[in-house]
């Protein structure tokens, strides 16, 4: 489903580009001119262009959307302000954590909440299955010592006690560890798990790629091996910004000398000798010396970029995957969960997928609203259908497997991230044979274009990730300026 999207989306967007790009010697709306255009006004774009801007550069930074954040967003109208994106903030979030407070975002720490929120109860077919009975029940599909863990902790003791990279997880770039870029599921099945296993373990609640197969090993146990070093840091801490983790790039643009230009939805970029320049839907033309591009590859990929960049890198920006996942957000007007005996939080095999409760109430043990995580198959699903049909879908399963519930929640909050135009998925998911393919030219400029993003960062990931690639890409463009 994915990949035919996609071509469908390039075809457009190329096209579109094209036609614009060609007119580009007579411009139709007033051309804006400065020493770097950034694009995107999302974590890694904020950075790259607040340290170039403390470098003495004129930065202009045009963004698609109406808002700053891009995949951080908190949910200001929904209890507690969830987050339909970037959520925890590790102890080592060096760049996040010094942004906050040079920007003047408040942080909390709220490490007492996320154990409450990660308690859950399986639920396989409608039918909760107690952490007791689990390992003689006749749905576990493990085998031996593996038979006593939940579902959901299978892959991370796995990809944490058997990681190939130990605690090394910058290795996973090094040439050294490419015999480890094969799929998840081949590594599974060396573990001794057959399709069943891998299937409960991974596929039903996916959260890299639409199933094992589909995903390197090799990124996974990089994203264990240095989720690990951040669980490890003590004291123990996850951060967030208080009233949502949105505050934080919203602090970020208000330091910026120049104000983000939004609705400008770059769909082409053109670099030569003489400088670079960038083209949006609405036909306004922004120039500078360097420009630098944070868009996720997804997106990426639907814009006309001349020249073209080379081969191996443009057949890394066409085909680097990327996560489909989509959130509803649930407010329970009584705490139904007292009354079936379910916590509120649940691993279900299910439309309405992983069920995770958010607890940013007064007290910890307060549930301020309900997210169910469509990941993989569900996020496929739902994407299908029209959004008030797939809030209507995810609310009809929740109330199937909870009767209890029925008439006490109400859907308010929904966010499908393949739908966004600006970002055409979640994260970026190396699939097998991709780490070793594209690593080193991935995030390589191209003439006088510098490319950031989460999925160019190679020493953290996610908000992190997303910090380390800005701060790399304002590096590049001052060496070259
Ligand atoms: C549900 C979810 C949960 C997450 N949980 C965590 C977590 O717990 N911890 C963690 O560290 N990370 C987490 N992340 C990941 C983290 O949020 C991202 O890695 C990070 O925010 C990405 O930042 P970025 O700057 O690379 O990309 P983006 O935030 O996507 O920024 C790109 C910007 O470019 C703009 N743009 C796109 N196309 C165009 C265009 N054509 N023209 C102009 N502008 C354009 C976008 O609107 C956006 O503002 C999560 C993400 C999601 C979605």
């Amino acid at each position: 489903m994915t990949s035919r999207a996609i071509t469908r989306r390039t075809a457009l967007g190329s096209a579109a580009a094209a036609s614009t790009l060609a007119s580009l010697s007579r411009p139709v709306h007033a051309v804006t001119q400065s020493d770097v255009l950034v694009i995107g006004a999302g974590l890694s774009g904020l950075r790259a262009a607040l340290d170039l801007q403390e470098q003495g550069q004129s930065v202009q930074v045009v963004e698609g959307n109406k808002r700053v954040g891009g995949r951080v967003l908190s949910l200001y109208d929904v209890p507690g302000s969830p987050e339909a994106g970037g959520n925890g903030i590790g102890a080592g979030y060096g760049r996040m954590l010094d942004a906050a407070t040079k920007y003047g975002a408040e942080l909390h720490n709220i490490a007492d909440r996320a154990p409450l929120m990660l308690a859950r109860d399986l639920v396989l077919d409608g039918q909760k299955i107690s952490e007791k009975d689990w390992p003689d029940h006749p749905k576990n599909p493990f085998k031996g010592p593996l038979k006593k863990i939940m579902p959901w902790s299978i892959v991370p003791v796995l990809a944490s006690t058997k990681n190939p990279l130990g605690k090394n997880y910058e290795d996973w770039y090094d040439p050294k560890s490419f015999n480890l870029d094969i799929s998840l599921a081949d590594w599974l099945r060396q573990q001794g798990l057959d399709e069943a296993a891998i299937n409960l373990a991974f596929n039903t609640n996916v959260d890299h790629g639409q199933s094992a197969d589909e995903v390197s090993a090799l990124m996974i146990f990089f994203v264990y091996a240095w989720g690990n070093m951040q669980r490890d840091i003590t004291p123990r801490a996850t951060y967030a910004a208080k009233g949502g983790n949105m505050r934080i790039p919203e602090a970020m643009a208000r330091a910026l000398k120049k104000e983000v230009h939004f609705n400008k939805a770059v769909i082409g970029i053109r670099s030569d000798d003489t400088g670079a320049e960038a083209v949006c839907a609405d036909g306004s033309v922004y120039r500078a010396k360097r420009i630098v591009c944070s868009v996720p590859t997804a997106v990426l990929r639907t814009m006309k970029i001349d020249p073209l960049p080379p081969a191996i890198q443009a057949k890394a920006i066409r085909t680097l995957g990327f996560q489909i996942l989509t959130q509803t957000h649930l407010v329970a007007s009584k705490p139904f969960w007292n009354e079936d005996g379910i916590q509120p939080s649940m691993f279900t095999n299910s439309l309405c997928g992983n069920v995770l409760a958010q607890h940013f109430g007064k007290t910890p043990e307060e549930v301020t609203s309900i997210t169910c995580w469509a990941r993989g198959w569900q996020a496929a699903k739902l994407d299908r259908m029209p959004e008030a049909e797939a809030k209507k879908a995810v609310l009809a399963d929740f109330e199937r497997i909870r009767p209890a519930a029925k008439g006490k929640v109400r859907v308010a909050g929904f966010k499908s991230w393949y739908k966004d135009p600006f970002a055409c998925g979640d994260w970026a998911v190396w699939q097998p044979g991709q780490v070793k393919e594209f690593i080193l030219h991935l995030s390589k400029p191209h003439g006088r274009i510098h490319f950031c993003g989460e999925h160019t960062a190679l020493s953290n990931r996610g908000m992190e990730g997303a910090m380390e690639s800005g701060e790399r890409a304002a590096q590049e463009v001052l060496a070259g300026i």
